[in-house]
């Protein structure tokens, strides 16, 4: 595109055809790389007036005029992006939905995923059973990136102090921005620091903790799908060379934080159960250690209580 054409006023409507033009060739081209149809439909709902039903029956086709939340080249250029540099859908949006919130999400801070939603239903479900008290105390969500264990807790603990940490000032921009929009700023205190390092002051009396740390060994980050390999924060992912580094230092770390009977919670990935189990049973001071699956089958989180 020229300097000339460059300077022209874009306009923020496209008619139904042209659109429509373009769609099916996206839709191809998404099929062709392996990419769901259905994301280019998310992006198109967040960039236009177009619903999700318009775009399923196509009845978008015959209306004279589509309205444009961004200029067409804007929207045609992320879509691009998604195909050629395999940037994730949320990165391009900004957003991504976790439980029932909607988060804001950058590069620079991991995606929330679907499967860590559980965590927070394992850290209701381990108060309810031993003891509500643990409800209405401080809890941690080490390495808390865009805030969504933090808000999840917040929201399933309502007379609970939540301090999340996290080591990446942008990850904690982000988290902070989170918990406003989401309402819950005043439950959330943000520390910025390696794990339990900021939280110094709560020795001994911390309810529960809650991490999804960095669980992949170093090699296989590199071997991921390249929406996380090329995109996703690599000291989010990397958990050194077998995975479970910085579970052994929460593992390690979290008595001294923990009152008795609170709780311990971390996600890791399958395959890791038996070592994390083996890691909590030889520190001494866990008892009721538990390997849950996620919702696939798949070992995904580890749960104990300070002796
Ligand atoms: N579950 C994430 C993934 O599959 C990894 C998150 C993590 O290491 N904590 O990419």
């Amino acid at each position: 595109m020229g300097d000339r054409d460059r300077r022209l006023p874009e306009s923020p409507t496209l008619s139904g055809s042209q659109l429509w033009q373009w769609w099916r060739q996206a839709r191809t081209d998404a099929i062709a790389a392996e990419i769901s149809p259905i994301e280019l439909d998310r992006l198109l709902e967040a960039f236009s007036d177009l619903e999700r039903l318009d775009l399923r029956w196509e009845s978008f086709r015959d209306r004279p005029q589509i309205a444009l939340k961004r200029p067409w080249p804007e929207i045609v250029e992320l879509w691009d992006r998604r195909l050629k540099e395999r940037v994730p859908l949320q990165y391009l949006l900004g957003t991504a939905h976790w439980r029932h919130f909607s988060l804001t999400v950058a590069p620079g801070v991991l995606i929330p995923r679907p499967e860590t939603e559980l965590i927070v239903d394992l850290a209701r479900g381990a108060v309810e059973e031993i003891g509500k008290n643990l409800a209405e105390g401080d809890w941690a969500d080490l390495g808390t990136g865009s805030g969504a264990i933090a808000l999840g807790l917040a929201e399933v603990f309502p007379k609970a102090t939540i301090h999340a940490v996290d080591r990446s000032h942008q990850a904690l921009a982000i988290a902070r921005h989170n918990a406003k929009i989401s309402g819950w700023e005043h439950r959330i205190r943000f520390y910025q620091g390696s794990w339990w390092t900021p939280l110094t002051f709560l020795k001994g009396e911390v309810c529960g903790v809650v991490s999804n740390p960095p669980y992949i060994p170093s090699e296989e980050v590199l071997n991921l799908q390249p929406e996380v390999t090329r995109h996703e924060p690599h000291e989010a992912l990397d958990g050194g060379s077998d995975g479970l580094d910085c579970i052994r230092h929460l593992a390690a770390a979290s008595p001294d934080y923990l009152r008795s009977g609170g709780i311990f919670i971390v996600e890791m990935m399958a395959g890791q159960g038996e070592a994390v189990a083996e890691i909590l049973r030889s520190q001494g001071n866990y008892h009721s250690i538990q390997i849950v699956p996620d919702l696939a089958g798949l070992d995904r989180f580890a749960i104990a209580h300070r002796k």
